[in-house]
């Protein structure tokens, strides 16, 4: 699904990324996982198309070279990005955030599908933005980009500050898109979380890639990895 090659980026002269390649697979979910400063936001926006500095290396969506699209074209080819501040549009309702996007093309889900996956949204459909909780402002942001057809999501840090029951409510959703054949790339330091929706993780340091780990091998190094990772 998506395949990224000898990726660089740089702000003014500092390089944040150094020769990355990975690979998401159709329906898999992969972790980025790194100490703070790691590159892992920069990975994630390179992928997307939003960051402004320079970029060196290719990135391919299904075979595509999308390198050179800026990010609403990548968007209308599939990639999908849920933003950390959520982009839920305050003024509005439930409802109209998710009429919103230009839906079109054969994946972009319809709102019945929406309520179906989310029925706290179908719940809360009158609600204003303001109301609705971290948890709640996730499920809208996941389920905007749901709407407007992507096929592989890229979270960066999806369950940031949230409760508990919530961070288990994520991952009900994220399993759910895997279930639906969606592809995941999400920024992950809670170790736990990561394992229980996760297929494969990465590790980066210092802008690269250092190691590529399994659910096994995640849970088999946690102490050392959690050490590592200074949480
Ligand atoms: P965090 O979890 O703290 O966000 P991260 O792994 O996502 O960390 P990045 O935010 O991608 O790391 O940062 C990678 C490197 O790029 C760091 O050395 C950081 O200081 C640097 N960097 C990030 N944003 C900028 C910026 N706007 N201008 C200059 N350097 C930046």
């Amino acid at each position: 699904m998506l395949r990224v090659d000898g990726l660089s980026a740089w702000y003014g002269e500092a390089q944040a990324l150094r020769d990355v390649s990975l690979t998401v697979g159709e329906g898999e979910v992969v972790t980025l996982v790194g100490r703070n400063g790691a590159g892992k936001t920069t990975l994630l926006r390179s992928v997307m198309g939003l960051h402004e500095g320079r970029v060196a290396g290719t990135v391919r969506l299904e075979d595509e070279d999308i390198t050179r699209l800026p990010p609403h074209r990548r968007a209308r080819r599939g990639l999908g990005w849920v933003q950390d501040d959520r982009g839920v549009y305050a003024s509005l309702n439930v409802e109209e955030n998710l009429r919103l996007p230009f839906s079109s093309g054969p994946h972009a889900w319809s709102l019945e599908q929406v309520y179906e996956a989310f029925p706290r949204l179908g719940e809360r459909r009158h609600s204003p933005g303001t109301k609705l909780s971290g948890g709640e402002q996730q499920m809208l942001a996941m389920a905007r980009v749901l709407r407007m057809g992507a096929r592989m999501l890229l979270c960066d840090e999806p369950t940031e500050g949230l409760s508990p029951l919530l961070v288990k409510q994520i991952g009900a959703i994220i399993r759910e898109a895997r279930e639906r054949g969606l592809s995941v790339l999400l920024i992950e330091q809670n170790v736990h979380f990561a394992t229980s929706v996760a297929d494969r993780h990465y590790l980066l340091a210092e802008g690269r890639i250092v190691e590529s780990l399994d659910n096994a091998q995640v849970r088999a190094r946690e102490h050392e990895l959690l050490h590592y990772l200074g949480i």
